[in-house]
């Protein structure tokens, strides 16, 4: 889909927050004109605020005008749908998350059919943020999507396999706003590199570990409207040991196999699910004998392998670790800088390896994706969430 000259506008205004007029012509590479329509139009629809130029003293040439994103002028909805439980968040058009709630839930168990109409329903009941209108729903599946952003071909995790999400999804809510998935991990990348520990990153290597398994992305530069994540990047399946024990994927050794969060847990002696913050908790209380017992362990020891092979062959600049990794690295930076040692790219160019800094990357991620077609379209968009009501 091509980007209206309000589309580009928006987009510049949701990366930047606020910007003079001048900047905004520069960022968007419209005439002055264009810009002074693409404003009119967004300031009708409320989604930016325009405040005077400021005089400044000494200061030569024609000051020009600032512009403010209205953060609440629209929101998207975001979900992140795992084996155990949805999350569900209403997220306004600075990234900020407006309400929250986790419904625990075995989607798996459910079946598809019966788990969308589940997320149908939460979709219905998480409250609206005031007046503004729903531009777009955002989903975070655990498995590999199709690049329509519309059918769940592969999803593990979920046992789903080929699932119509969105058509299903759409007969549900009745909602003419824009409904997309994605890949977990791919949107949590997209997160951080856009507003977390990956911004300003050339190749971004993403990996999280989630209490079932662990998840990867690769971003490239561009702009965040353009980024597309590797939808089918599966390095949890990277085989670290060929002879070690079967994995759901059918091969054997897999890295996920040594460090999802339930396999960090078991390997730090802890009893919780492999949540960042169980896994946190114990490794800050750890004594001397049980650092180097942990050090020593299959588990790192495959960390290591895995990031040696990834770096080797995906050539990221910067590795962000998230979930039960994230603690790991900030607790133990001296296996981050022996993996890196043992990588003769990260020998050759500099590679930084870095714990996640957002708390909920995938939500976030899933929001940015559901508001590509604002960011596409405004006046599109919002027409149709105005016909439909304000949600749903
Ligand atoms: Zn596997």
């Amino acid at each position: 889909m091509s980007q209206t000259a309000n589309g580009r506008l928006l987009d510049s205004l949701i990366r930047f927050g606020s910007m003079s007029r001048a900047e905004a012509t520069l960022d968007t590479q419209l005439a002055r004109s264009a810009v002074g329509a693409a404003i009119a139009d967004l300031s009708r629809l409320n989604l930016v605020k325009t405040f005077p130029a400021v005089v400044a003293p000494g200061v030569a040439g024609r000051p020009s005008p600032r512009l403010e994103l209205n953060p609440s002028g629209g929101y998207a909805i975001a979900l992140n749908v795992r084996a155990e439980a949805i999350e569900i968040a209403t997220v306004d058009l600075s990234r900020n998350i407006k309400s929250y709630m986790e419904r625990s839930v075995n989607v798996r168990e459910l079946g598809a059919a019966e788990a969308l109409s589940t997320i149908a329903e939460c979709i219905r009941s998480i409250e609206a943020p005031g007046k503004s209108p729903l531009c777009g729903i955002g989903i975070a599946l655990p498995g590999i999507v199709g690049r329509d952003n519309a059918i769940a071909r592969n999803v593990l995790a979920l046992d789903w396999h080929d699932v119509p999400v969105v058509s299903v999804l759409k007969q549900h809510i009745g909602s003419q706003v824009p409904i997309t998935i994605d890949h977990d991990a791919t949107l949590g990348a997209l997160a951080e590199y856009s507003c977390g520990a990956g911004r300003g990153a050339g190749r971004l290597l993403y990996l999280t570990s989630e209490p079932n398994g662990l998840g990867a992305a690769m971003i490239s530069r561009g702009r965040s409207n353009g980024s597309t994540g590797d939808h089918m990047l599966q390095a949890g399946h990277l085989s670290v040991n060929p002879s070690g024990s079967r994995c759901a994927c059918g091969s054997r050794g897999c890295l996920e196999l040594f460090v999802s969060g339930r396999a960090i847990e078991n390997a730090i002696g802890g009893v919780g699910s492999g949540t960042p913050g169980e896994v946190s908790a114990k490794l800050s209380t750890f004594t001397l004998k049980e650092r180097t017992h942990f050090l020593r362990s299959d588990c790192i020891n495959a960390l290591k392998i895995g990031l040696v092979s990834l770096i080797n062959t995906l050539a990221p600049d910067r590795v962000v670790l998230a979930g039960a990794l994230a603690p790991i690295a900030a607790h133990f930076p001296s296996i981050l800088t022996e993996a890196l040692a043992m990588s003769v790219v990260a020998r050759t160019e500099p590679v930084t390896i870095v714990p996640a800094a957002l708390n909920n990357a995938m939500l976030i991620g899933a929001a940015e994706q559901a508001l590509r077609g604002l960011k596409n379209d405004p006046i599109l968009v919002l027409e149709k969430s105005r016909r439909t009501g304000d949600k749903t």
